[in-house]
């Protein structure tokens, strides 16, 4: 048996010039945790091209969705940009990752922490019920350069609160906070200073960071990554991993190549 399923294009959203999502069919054995990533890609000259991807849909839907950047020269992605609704993709059996809930010990409130395509395994997380069962509050911020890479938290954030199901539930526990980098809009700043001033928390009039209710989940570039353990490291908060769970846990959106 292949290591990788072939899954069927289903959309194709492009958000801007280098970001852009799908959904695909998912094989019912298929099995994942919200927030985990697989290995998925393209069939290139009959051998397997795949990369790490985190599932930005959730365990109990009947499809697979991704959250993609465009790198124009990346082996994979300046191929997989071109993909359209009937294509074949391959979609790797294992799932793997860090970013699930069962690598934290119980808390209070859930900070999902992301920069970039960081938000696509947060995405799977929010839209999981048993994460709203398990936390008071959830907090998830998204950073990124400009307004227009935003679009896609948005639009998913503005889906969930009209859904039947999740909209109760998001009114009364998620705390959503984009913010840019690059350009005027309502929230400036990256995340990390954003935690370091208390903005993020005196901006909707709630306590700030505390070790004893915050469990933290960080998904984001390296040197964001890097920037922010050091920060919870030097509050006190333990980094959790399968074999011991911790206040925070951590998985790099991308690696620099
Ligand atoms: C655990 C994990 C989960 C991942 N999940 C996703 C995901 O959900 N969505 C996604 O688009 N990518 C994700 N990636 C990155 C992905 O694996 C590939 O790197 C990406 O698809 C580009 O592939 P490529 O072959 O075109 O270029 P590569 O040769 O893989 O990358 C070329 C360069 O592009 C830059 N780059 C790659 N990916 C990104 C990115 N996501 N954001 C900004 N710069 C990037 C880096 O500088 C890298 O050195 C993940 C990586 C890891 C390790």
């Amino acid at each position: 048996m292949s290591a990788y399923q072939k899954e069927t294009v289903l959309s194709v959203k492009h958000w801007t010039d280098s970001l852009f999502s799908f959904t695909a069919t998912r094989d019912p054995g298929f099995r994942f945790q919200n927030g985990q990533f697989a290995m998925i890609g393209l069939e290139v000259e009959g051998r397997p091209l795949v990369r790490a991807y985190s599932m930005a849909s959730a365990n109990h839907e009947d499809s697979l969705e991704f959250f993609s950047i465009k790198v124009n020269d990346g082996p994979l992605t300046s191929r997989l940009q071109k993909i359209k609704e009937g294509d074949i993709i391959l979609v790797g059996r294992k799932a793997t990752g860090t970013l699930i809930t069962g690598n934290l010990i119980p808390g209070k409130r859930l900070l999902l922490l992301s920069t970039g395509t960081g938000i696509a395994p947060f995405a799977s997380l929010i839209k999981d019920p048993d994460v709203y069962e398990s936390y008071e509050t959830i907090i998830l911020a998204h950073g990124c350069r400009q307004v227009s890479e935003l679009a896609y938290g948005e639009r998913l954030v503005e889906k969930l609160r009209a859904d039947e199901l999740f909209g109760p539930l998001l009114a009364d526990k998620l705390i959503y906070y984009p913010t840019v980098t690059r350009e005027p809009f309502r929230n400036r700043g990256r995340i990390s200073d954003l935690i370091e001033s208390g903005q993020l928390f005196n901006d909707f009039g709630i306590p700030v960071l505390d070790r004893e209710t915050d469990r933290v989940m960080l998904c984001g570039s390296p040197g964001m990554l890097e920037e922010l353990r050091a920060m919870f490291t030097g509050r006190g908060f333990v980094e959790g991993n399968h074999s011991e769970p911790g206040h925070f846990v951590i998985e790099k959106a991308f690696v620099e190549r």
